[in-house]
């Protein structure tokens, strides 16, 4: 018998065009997930099984938990096609359980083994209810005993533990996210990377007056995030002169409105140079005075480029509530200032015009601005725990 775990892949296998494209990513990202531990991936058309070398299942199975692209996972039994071992088996996998009602489900896709599935649910059923205190139940059971019968062996397996979903990381080529320290952007980061959306992330600072430590917590939640990727780059670009410039020119109420519409000018540059294909941040509609539709319109002005708002209609309990999920919450609630918290004005306007913000914007030369803000971006690049240390 060999105890292996079955993943399985739900919502690609709807996708019958592409499946070998989903299946062979997914594959790729199962093995950078699992990079740390000694494993073997067999795949077909509609499985992976994963055999784990090292005796780590359970830490292997948590790893699997946060990849995308992966709807079930399956602690599962393989043994030879001969009745006398499926019996035995079905009554091992039951052993020390305290379920007390089940359902036999048979799965006969080896067309060799001469019994129909129905006559074998019955008879493995029987074996059970003769030497078990279980009872059935075919509506809802405790436990469903899984029996797939294949050319390779009999699979046995009970329930399955709900793998994360959405798609796997890459599928839809890679996006921008707009990364500040706070709990929108991480979240936001997480719902694209599930839809299979691949992250660079991109972090405006305002050194001196915004801090390290700032950068260091925005690089501890691109380090969070990065754990449903392995994939993820982060961009520090420094914002000090548009911003002084900005607070020198500008009409107190609109310094907002025109700082974020230098960051969404700075983003689309960066973008169409790291080939993603669309902006991604945590704006939520009404959160604040920059996030008044009439507020988004100026700003999403600057850009033809997608801008994705994956948490736009979320409320901030919900988006708090996932952040708590996926383990950014903690990190995000730090007390380090944004640069979009500095220097805030009053009463920042929550009607702006388009006229209004191109003639405080014509009051200083922004396109040069803007270029020597690219050209002196760092990018971490192989991000892994700590080693942005390294960059304080
Ligand atoms: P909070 O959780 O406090 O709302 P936030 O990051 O959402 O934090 P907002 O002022 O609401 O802050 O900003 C809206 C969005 O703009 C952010 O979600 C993020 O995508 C982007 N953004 C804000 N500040 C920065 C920054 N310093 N660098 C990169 N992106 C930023
Ligand atoms: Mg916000």
């Amino acid at each position: 018998m060999k105890k292996l775990i079955m993943i399985k892949y739900g919502e690609l296998t709807t996708k019958k065009a592409n499946r070998n494209v989903f299946v062979n990513l997914l594959n790729k990202n199962i093995k950078n997930m699992l990079r740390d531990y000694d494993i073997v991936i067999h795949k077909d058309r509609v499985r992976m099984y994963i055999e784990v070398l090292d005796g780590k299942f359970d830490e292997v199975v948590e790893q699997l938990k946060k990849v995308f692209g992966l709807h079930g996972i399956v602690i599962c039994y393989q043994v030879h096609t001969n009745v006398d071992t499926i019996q035995a088996e079905v009554l091992n996998l039951l052993a020390g359980t305290s379920y007390q009602t089940f359902k036999v489900c048979t799965k006969r896709a080896d067309k060799r083994f001469m019994i129909p599935s129905m006559e074998f649910n019955h008879m493995i059923g029987g074996h059970v209810l003769r030497h078990t205190n279980l009872k059935v139940d075919v509506h809802h059971p405790d436990v469903y005993i899984h029996i797939e019968i294949r050319q390779e062996g009999t699979f046995l397996y009970t329930n399955e533990i709900s793998g994360a979903g959405g798609y796997p990381v890459g599928i839809q080529g890679k996006g921008l996210l707009m990364l500040s320290g706070g709990i929108d952007s991480p979240v936001a980061g997480y719902l694209a990377l599930k839809r299979g959306v691949d992250l660079e992330c991109l972090y405006f600072e305002s050194l001196p007056h915004t801090s390290l430590e700032a950068r260091n917590k925005v690089l501890e939640l691109a380090n969070i995030i990065n754990e449903y990727s392995g994939n993820i780059k982060v961009h520090i670009a420094s914002f000090t002169n548009i911003q002084e410039a900005i607070y020198k020119t500008a009409d107190d109420t609109y310094i907002i409105t025109i700082m974020r519409r230098m960051m969404y000018r700075i983003a689309e540059k960066l973008a169409q140079k790291r080939k993603c294909k669309i902006i991604i941040n945590g704006e939520s509609i009404g959160q604040v005075a920059s996030q008044t539709l009439d507020s988004m319109a100026v700003i999403n002005q600057v850009t033809n480029m997608p801008v994705i708002r994956p948490v736009a209609c979320l409320d901030k309990l919900e988006i708090i509530e996932l952040s708590k999920k996926i383990g950014t919450y903690e990190t995000s609630i730090l007390p380090f200032e944004d640069c979009c918290t500095i220097f805030l004005p009053k009463h920042p306007v929550i009607h702006p015009t388009l006229e209004k913000c191109l003639e405080m914007e014509s009051r200083f030369d922004y396109d040069k601005l803007i270029d020597e803000c690219i050209n002196n971006i760092i990018t971490i690049e192989n991000f892994k725990q700590n080693d942005f240390s390294d960059f304080l």
